[in-house]
């Protein structure tokens, strides 16, 4: 299979017309796991550790509020996904820091003359409840943007005690990302 980074795509470019706006969406699950032996990593969410007795099961850091950012990011130019970009099969991405893939995805977009006008998330977890830390939540994901963290929304939902995520064994990140032309760069 042809090297995602280097396969022939096409990156869209500012019109000087309309429309000047794209639209993004991303969305990841990760199974959830004591933390430990039983395989979970610390909770980390949009970059946030969070006090918690499990955690995701991941090849990465396992946030998965960053890995559906990433790919909001990506799918607002059409770009490569997040699997294609950080294969889960490549040793180098073991334990990595998703602010990484974050980083990248966001050079990607200010590269091609795009502006991130907003962002909305919703987290799905049944515990720990991320009510209280939405805040630190917003502003460590709109550091990473080099946004104000008002362009910046985090919502926490439980799945009401239906489904994987409602038994508390799997986490789950919505993301939508509103990007603004600004021109070639
Ligand atoms: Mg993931």
């Amino acid at each position: 299979m042809a090297d995602p980074l280097t396969r022939p795509h096409r990156v869209p470019t500012p019109p000087t017309l309309e429309p000047r706006y794209r639209v993004g969406h991303g969305q990841d699950l990760h199974r959830l796991a004591p933390i430990g032996t039983s395989g979970g990593r610390p909770l980390v969410i949009g970059g946030v550790r969070i006090a918690s007795t499990i955690g995701p099961i991941a090849h990465s850091d396992g946030d998965a509020l960053l890995h559906a950012l990433t790919d909001a990011l990506l799918g607002a130019l059409a770009l490569p996904d997040i699997g294609e970009m950080f294969p889960d099969t490549d040793r180098s991405n073991e334990g990595r820091d998703s602010a990484e893939f974050v980083a990248a995805a966001a050079k990607a977009v200010a590269g091609a003359g795009w502006a991130i006008e907003n962002v909305d998330a919703t987290v799905c977890l049944e515990q720990p409840r991320i009510g209280p830390h939405k805040g630190a939540i917003r502003a460590s994901m709109a550091k990473m943007l080099g946004t104000d963290a008002a362009a910046v929304n985090v919502k926490g939902k439980t799945r009401e005690g239906v489904d994987a995520v409602g038994a508390g064994l799997a986490i789950e990140a919505h993301v939508v990302v509103l990007v603004r032309a600004v021109g070639a760069h």
